[in-house]
């Protein structure tokens, strides 16, 4: 029942497609060892958020497998996918609820201890205490209301919180009320510490802390290389 993963990822010769003969991963292949973060980055319709919605399972490959710690994910507990992978997207969803409530989503047993912890650790903790009520401001109320770059903030603590060993991440694009570079580049880090990480990347800084960048075009890599030297 505890079982915990390494989060080592694998594709191997994965195939997929939405719908009929339109492949959108025609022959897909990676190793990600655990603890990497790869920043994945190319054109638009390449095929990266596919690729984070086949490692979260959203969709199962056509043909192929992919594989946490050697296991095809189509073998694994759902409750053990769900420890193990968390997905972060760029639309960074919050429920009705309060603010507390939101980051302890994949673990209501958290104490506001380990709520506060965790917002303090991705920087969420000083714009949260400003809010009417704190932690226990509802994000739908008036004077509730929290910025996009604030609901980022807020998921990146939940994943914080969650603390699972595979991190998906589709980053969002820069926008004007986004923290700024330096508070994600800090936020991020501490997130990605000790875990696997695949972050569909927007934003050089990015890029530039991950150990690997992959480069993607009509669902094939075309570069694989550290930030250095690309
Ligand atoms: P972007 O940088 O714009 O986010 P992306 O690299 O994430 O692009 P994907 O979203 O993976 O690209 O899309 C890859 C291809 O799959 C595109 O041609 C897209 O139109 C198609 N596609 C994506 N989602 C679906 C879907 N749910 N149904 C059908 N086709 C889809
Ligand atoms: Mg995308």
């Amino acid at each position: 029942d505890l079982w915990t993963s390494k989060g080592h990822v694998e594709f191997r010769d994965v195939e997929f497609g939405y719908s009929g003969d339109r492949m959108i991963l025609p022959d897909f292949s990676l190793d990600i060892p655990a603890g990497q973060t790869i920043a994945l980055v190319g054109t638009t319709g390449a095929g990266k958020s596919t690729l984070a919605k086949l490692v979260s399972r959203f969709y199962d490959p056509s043909a192929g497998t992919v594989s946490l710690d050697g296991v095809d994910l189509r073998s694994l507990h759902p409750k053990d996918l769900r420890r193990a992978i968390v997905m972060v997207t760029q639309e960074a969803y919050l429920f009705s609820g309060t603010v507390a409530d939101n980051i302890a989503l994949g673990k209501p047993e958290a104490t506001l201890d380990e709520i506060e912890a965790a917002a303090r650790a991705v920087g969420a903790h000083e714009f949260i205490e400003a809010l009417p009520d704190g932690y226990s401001t509802d994000v739908n109320k008036r004077g509730g209301r929290v910025s996009a770059g604030q609901r980022q903030l807020i998921s990146f603590a939940r994943a914080f919180l969650a603390d699972p060993a595979v991190l998906i991440l589709d980053e969002a694009t820069a926008s004007l009320d986004m923290p700024s570079e330096r508070q994600i580049q800090d936020a991020l880090q501490t997130l990605l510490a000790d875990r696997t990480a695949l972050i569909i990347a927007h934003r050089l800084s990015t890029v530039a802390i991950a150990d690997r960048v992959l480069v993607m075009e009509h669902g094939r890599i075309i570069e694989d290389d550290t930030p250095h030297n690309l």
